[in-house]
């Protein structure tokens, strides 16, 4: 199978820290930065750097931006050059777009000119801190739409000892227990006779509701 090959648009903390993780993954990755410095901070760690200004159609088109599997468009500040840069790419046909909105009227028309996924860094940091700060139990959190989410959540002493059947999670709760972490080990669908130890981190599928219910009422 071919490698996949991507394209960061935007230097700053966001667009270099996905740029970053996707070379150490060993993908293939173009920095793209209308500024020098960034772009040889990123000369050594991307599979190439080059300095361009992405509302341009014409650098975009001789840098063979269409044969790119999927562009990340992160440049935060600059609402209208994160928009024309997206138009241009949409128009020139590139498979898979993923671009950072700064505001939700940002995201509104990075929707209507066809964006394919639009992230918030900041906002979704955000919610995933407050998650952890108000529940000590909840490590981490991801929303899967606006009422229902994946958590990880620590078993305490009231769940040691009890299996899933006992504790009867999923009929009294609504939620399923999709994988329970313990120590090095992960332990993938677990079978109703699974029982948990205090410390195990549970990772929880569901609606909100319940799963603030289960949280609030055992954990
Ligand atoms: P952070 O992720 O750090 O919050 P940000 O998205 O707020 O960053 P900005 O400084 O607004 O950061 O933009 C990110 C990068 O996008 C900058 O390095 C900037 O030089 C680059 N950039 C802005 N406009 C263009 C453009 N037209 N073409 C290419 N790169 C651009
Ligand atoms: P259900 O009655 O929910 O259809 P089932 O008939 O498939 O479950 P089991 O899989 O034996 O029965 O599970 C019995 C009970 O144990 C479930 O009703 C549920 O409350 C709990 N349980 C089992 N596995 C899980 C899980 N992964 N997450 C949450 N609860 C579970
Ligand atoms: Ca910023």
């Amino acid at each position: 199978m071919k490698k996949k090959e991507f394209a960061v648009i935007g230097l700053g903390r966001f667009g270099g820290s996905v740029c970053r993780t996707l070379s150490e993954q060993g993908m293939e990755v173009l920095a793209i930065d209308i500024n020098e410095d960034r772009v040889n901070e990123y000369a050594s760690i991307a599979s190439h750097a080059v300095v361009a200004d992405s509302t341009d159609e014409a650098v975009l088109k001789s840098l063979g931006i269409r044969n790119f599997d999927h562009v990340i468009v992160a440049i935060g500040d600059n609402i209208q050059a994160s928009i024309l840069t997206t138009l241009i790419l949409k128009e020139l046909g590139v498979e898979k777009i993923t671009v950072k909105a700064t505001n939700d009227y940002h995201e509104k028309v990075l929707k209507k000119i066809g964006a394919d996924q639009i992230v918030h860094p900041e906002r979704d940091m955000g919610e995933r801190i407050a998650h952890n700060i108000i529940s000590n139990n909840v490590l981490d959190y991801l929303e899967l739409s606006d009422r229902h989410s994946i958590v990880e959540i620590v078993a305490n002493d009231r769940l040691h000892g009890h299996s899933l059947l006992e504790l009867d999670i999923r009929a009294k709760y609504g939620i399923n227990i999709v994988a329970i972490k313990r120590d090095n080990d992960i332990i993938v669908s677990p079978l109703a006779s699974e029982i948990i130890h205090k410390g195990d981190i549970l990772i929880v599928i569901g609606a909100d509701v319940d799963i603030d219910r289960f949280e609030n009422q055992v954990v």
